[in-house]
């Protein structure tokens, strides 16, 4: 059977159709249009699908299901977007049954941080283990957790909001209102605030020169670069980077121990100048040292993860 995945994002709506061993066949990307009222959007979404369907000449009933994975806050079980605030009209949208109504075909909708998870676990990082965490450390900390290959997202589907944990009392302000939280400290964002701060308070540092003297230019990249030419102020903040961030996981690793626990985003390009310091913390941390037993990796699929993931909801919910 074919899977068909709709991937939505404040930009673009990404569909593919994905075989059942995780394979894009084909796919194609659209604008979002988040302004216009959301029936027109999600109309959008199921045309796609069509058009998908058409290009790859498949019978329509090779496709088994219609997996969407959403921004903002969703009620899975009735196939509803709650609320999605990047978009203009997203309050108690009946995804599936628009969208129902235009394929013919279930329709199962989930949270697009929960989706990358399910997509990771089963095709990428994961290696279709049963337990896996993602983490994804991007302009937030999202987190996705599966569970005995299910999604998990607590009774009412607003769960495992991982980057919203306090790590530091009374500490930064955090977007979601609380001071403190791990996204506060671990997400793209925070190292650069970071960096940005430490540039302030030293002229010679060399973080002002990696960013071409434009401090409003400075991505994460460019804080590793400095660090890598020795400056003192880049090492630090890096090196705080990476002790909230084991702080972070090993949490995560003694909440869920989770078979693999992997991390995504932009920041992860670091590879191993990343990933080995953050195992020396773990394997000090995690509790009673069991941090052996766990695989720890970066996520593989990339932009992918979210359509294969949203694609494979329909097949773990056959
Ligand atoms: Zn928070």
């Amino acid at each position: 059977m074919i899977y068909a995945g709709i991937d939505l994002g404040g930009t673009t709506i990404k569909g593919a159709l994905v075989s059942e061993n995780g394979e894009i066949l084909i796919q194609k990307a659209i604008p979002t249009g988040g302004e216009r009222p959301h029936v027109e959007v999600v109309t959008d979404m199921a045309n796609l699908i069509l058009e998908l369907m058409s290009t790859y000449g498949c019978d329509p009933e090779e496709v088994a299901a219609v997996g969407v994975g959403s921004p903002g806050s969703i009620d899975p079980e009735n196939g509803v977007v709650v609320e999605a605030n990047n978009f203009a009209d997203f309050r108690n949208v009946p995804v599936r049954e628009i969208m129902y109504g235009i394929l013919d075909k279930p329709i199962y909708v989930d949270n697009d941080a929960n989706v990358a998870a399910l997509g990771e676990s089963m095709f990428g990082a994961g290696e279709g283990q049963k337990n896996c965490v993602l983490c994804t450390l991007g302009t937030g900390l999202g987190g996705g957790v599966v569970i005995d290959g299910k999604i998990f997202s607590g009774a009412y589907h607003g769960g495992t909001e991982l980057g919203h944990t306090v790590i530091v009392a009374d500490g930064e302000q955090c977007t979601c209102g609380r001071k403190g939280c791990w996204e506060a400290y671990s997400s793209a964002t925070a190292i650069i605030r970071e960096a940005r701060t430490a540039a302030e308070a030293d002229p010679e540092s060399k973080i002002h020169e990696v960013c071409g003297g434009d401090l409003s230019k400075l991505n994460a990249k460019m804080v590793f670069d400095a660090a890598d030419m020795g400056d003192a102020s880049a090492i630090r903040v890096k090196d705080d980077y990476i002790k909230y961030l084991g702080l972070g996981l090993t949490n995560m690793i003694n909440i869920f121990q989770p078979e693999v626990m992997m991390i995504g985003g932009g920041v992860c390009a670091q590879g191993e100048k990343l990933l080995s310091p953050l195992r020396k913390i773990l394997e000090r941390e995690v509790f009673a040292g069991q941090f052996y037993k766990i695989k720890f990796r970066t996520a593989t699929l990339g932009n992918d993860a979210g359509v294969i993931g949203a694609a494979m909801l329909g097949k773990i919910n056959e």
